[in-house]
């Protein structure tokens, strides 16, 4: 199977597969960054799951395997909490012979994902350690580019931070540099941990297959809101039912939660507790 990767992806994804399908993974060497980066130096052209159909597609192309994989990422503010970053995780699975799409996407309940606006003199120490640079790479850039974009990475010795920070400071407008997170998968491990976790869950669609239909790929596609309230049975915006489906042939299925909670707390109900 191929999995088009240049960030090391296989060392988050290659013992799910292996170990639970028998399929080992081929790298194949094809330029991910042509489909965008994330530090912005080429803008992604498709929202992350088409990016990683087309990534997949391509990892197939390039090695003439039948089955590919390939994962995407995104992060930003999370859309409830705003002050929240979260990392939205794609994994998608191809097989041109039994003709399947399977995708596995989370919200990521973890990520360092952050930025960090600092003078040449501030000392961004208490900034890095939260981020846990260095085994979590860190970008420095311009804050206002006079002359052009620059970017500096791979800057684990603090020396070369140093003047990463003193360069990009003195090249923009306001004389300050911007950090940022590298969320590049290989330069940041906590990332590497939610795509192993995906992987996992990947191979466990891939092993269940529909009632309906018979095809792998059968999983949980959605929860849908609405656990009624203890007090006054207002529907709250916990989850209420988890729903499970067939990405090929449409079937699905509603179940009741897994931890089989049938109230919520009147603490959540917009009624008692508005
Ligand atoms: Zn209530
Ligand atoms: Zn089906």
């Amino acid at each position: 199977m191929a999995l088009a990767t240049r960030h090391g992806k296989e060392r988050a994804l290659g013992r799910p597969f292996r170990h639970a399908l028998g399929l080992p993974l081929v790298l194949a060497d094809i330029d991910t960054d042509a489909l965008g980066t994330f530090d912005g130096d080429r803008p992604r052209p498709a929202p992350p799951r088409d990016t990683c159909r087309l990534k997949a597609e391509r990892g197939m192309a390039a090695t003439g395997l039948a089955r590919g994989l390939a994962s995407e990422g995104s992060f930003g503010p999370h859309p409830q909490l705003p002050l929240l970053p979260v990392g939205e995780e794609w994994l998608v699975f191809l097989d041109r012979e039994q003709g399947l799409v399977v995708e596995e996407r989370m919200l990521a309940p973890r990520t360092n994902f952050s930025h960090l606006r600092l003078a040449a003199d501030a000392d961004p120490s208490s900034w890095l350690r939260r981020i846990g640079h260095p085994s979590h790479g860190v970008l420095v850039r311009p804050s206002q580019p006079l002359d052009g974009p620059a970017l500096w990475r791979d800057l684990d010795d603090p020396d070369d931070l140093r003047q990463a920070i003193l360069r990009a400071a003195a090249a923009s407008a306001d004389g300050q540099a911007l950090l940022e997170t590298d969320m590049r998968a290989h330069r940041n491990p906590t990332r590497m941990a939610s795509i192993r976790r995906l992987g996992f869950r990947l191979v466990r669609r891939l092993a269940r297959r529909c009632p309906a239909c018979r095809t792998p790929g059968f999983g949980e596609l959605e929860t849908l809101p609405g656990l009624p309230c203890s007090w006054c049975g207002t529907p709250t915006g916990l989850v209420l039912w988890e729903v499970v489906g067939c990405t090929t042939c449409g079937h699905r299925e509603r179940h009741p939660r897994r931890d089989g909670r049938l109230q919520a707390d009147p603490g959540q109900c917009p009624l008692c507790n508005p």
